[in-house]
């Protein structure tokens, strides 16, 4: 029996692991270095969106009638296709370019925070190519019904792009805190008061599509590495910004995760012992500084103290704080400049422990802009040893919110994508 990389993959993806883990461990060395041949140059023409034969080949180190064999067979597949020439990003290139079928296969990726969920379908490419986003209290809801939601959800997506679920590969959930493991349990979550739970579990049963979970920023990042900002960068950090301040890492093109898949919890850095309380328990940490509730409740307490009037009437919401600063309202723009200056000594510190290429920042809090980046990049000049680092490219993202979602799909697409004797 000959059993491709593809074909081992699908199969993982129709039976339990510890089967095709069996049915892997059968094949004979041959067949071993085939399946690593197919993976080699699906994740090559992944990486590079669009590759010739011949560089395929210099890349992967394979003889140019490997390629043109493992290639065929890929194309037959529906896994990658001829581009027309003429769509070619270089014009007038003769050699024929490769590029992953973006029909091949489809994931749905799911956001969850606390006062929504956001869902996307993609394609195998992490085009979206419907979305939604549902408000939900999150917190006050059992875990079934948020299950039913996201069924729902991902039908109406489905539906919506003229997809059909069975042909999904599988989804792909983003949760805010700390992640166990990909079954969905959790050792610390600002939206879970109880311990262990199989969510997973629940969506599997509803889509009947394997399901994995990880943490949001994780995720994002992946998506980064993968598909956005950082397809050619070695070392990088994505900051986002949102209720919780989250990161992921990147050393040398793998996304870091710790021991325990434990994702990087910047937000929880402290910087100011004994400061403001944060939601996790302890004081000072960056995010009781930078975050929507903090920068809202240093506004009010500003109001109060009467050192600005809010002559909207208005109730005070960051999109009317970040007007009235931009206005001119000099109270705002320094309780934003304190975020910034407060973020700037956390990237600080991680830029000199760990000298990143770039540094992305995505999420809802960049709607602040230069309220917040500005006092940032000031704060992280002065406190790293220019001399001893190289500067740091900051990139600030155009937020869209199906990016949370997005990142989530890329989780699932990664399973598609993932050598399978690594399991
Ligand atoms: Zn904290």
């Amino acid at each position: 029996m000959t059993l491709s990389l593809i074909d081992a993959t699908m199969a993982v993806k129709s039976a339990p692991f510890g089967n095709n883990l069996q049915l892997m461990a059968n094949l004979n060395s041959r067949q071993r270095a085939q399946a690593f041949n197919q993976y080699s140059i699906l994740d090559t023409i992944r990486m590079h969106k669009e590759i010739s034969r011949i560089q395929i080949a210099e890349i992967t180190g394979q003889s140019t009638a490997s390629v043109t064999n493992i290639t065929a067979d890929l194309i037959k597949k529906n896994l990658i296709y001829e581009k027309d020439p003429k769509e070619a990003a270089t014009p007038g290139r003769r050699r024929v370019e490769l590029a992953i079928n973006p029909d091949a296969t489809y994931a749905a990726g799911i956001k969850i925070s606390s006062s929504r969920i956001s869902c996307a379908v993609t394609d195998m490419q992490a085009n979206v190519r419907s979305s939604v986003v549902i408000p939900v209290q999150f917190s006050k809801r059992p875990l079934e019904y948020i299950a039913d939601i996201i069924e729902d959800a991902v039908h109406h997506c489905a539906a919506n792009a003229g997809l059909a679920v069975d042909k999904f590969f599988g989804v792909g959930i983003g949760v805010p805190g700390l992640m166990k493991n990909e079954s969905g349990v959790y050792t610390w979550n600002p939206l879970y008061k109880t311990g262990d739970t199989t969510f997973s579990d629940l969506i599997t049963e509803r889509l009947s599509l394997k399901t994995y979970i990880d943490n949001d920023s994780n995720a994002l990042t992946l998506s980064h590495l993968w598909y956005g900002k950082g397809v050619h960068t070695k070392n990088f950090l994505v900051i986002t910004i949102e209720e919780g301040i989250g990161m992921g890492i990147v050393i040398d093109k793998k996304l870091y995760r710790g021991p325990n898949r434990v994702a990087s919890e910047f937000g929880h850095m402290v910087v100011s012992p004994g400061g403001e309380l944060c939601r996790c328990g302890k004081r000072g940490c960056i995010e009781a500084y930078t975050n929507e509730t903090a920068i809202l409740s240093a506004a009010e307490k500003s109001l109060r103290s009467g050192n600005w009037c809010n002559d909207s009437g208005g109730e005070l919401s960051l999109d009317l704080l970040i007007e009235l600063a931009r206005a001119g309202n000099k109270p705002l723009q320094s309780i934003f400049a304190q975020a910034g200056n407060i973020l700037g000594l956390g990237i600080a510190a991680l830029i000199q422990l760990f000298h990143p290429e770039k540094i992305i920042f995505s999420g809802d809090g960049v709607k602040s802009g230069e309220l917040l980046f500005e006092p940032m990049k000031r704060s992280i000049e002065e406190h790293t040893n220019s001399d001893l680092i190289k500067p740091v490219q900051t990139i600030v993202e155009k937020w869209k919110d199906s990016d949370w979602a997005r990142g989530a799909a890329t989780i699932a697409l990664k399973e598609f994508y993932k050598y399978p004797f690594n399991s």
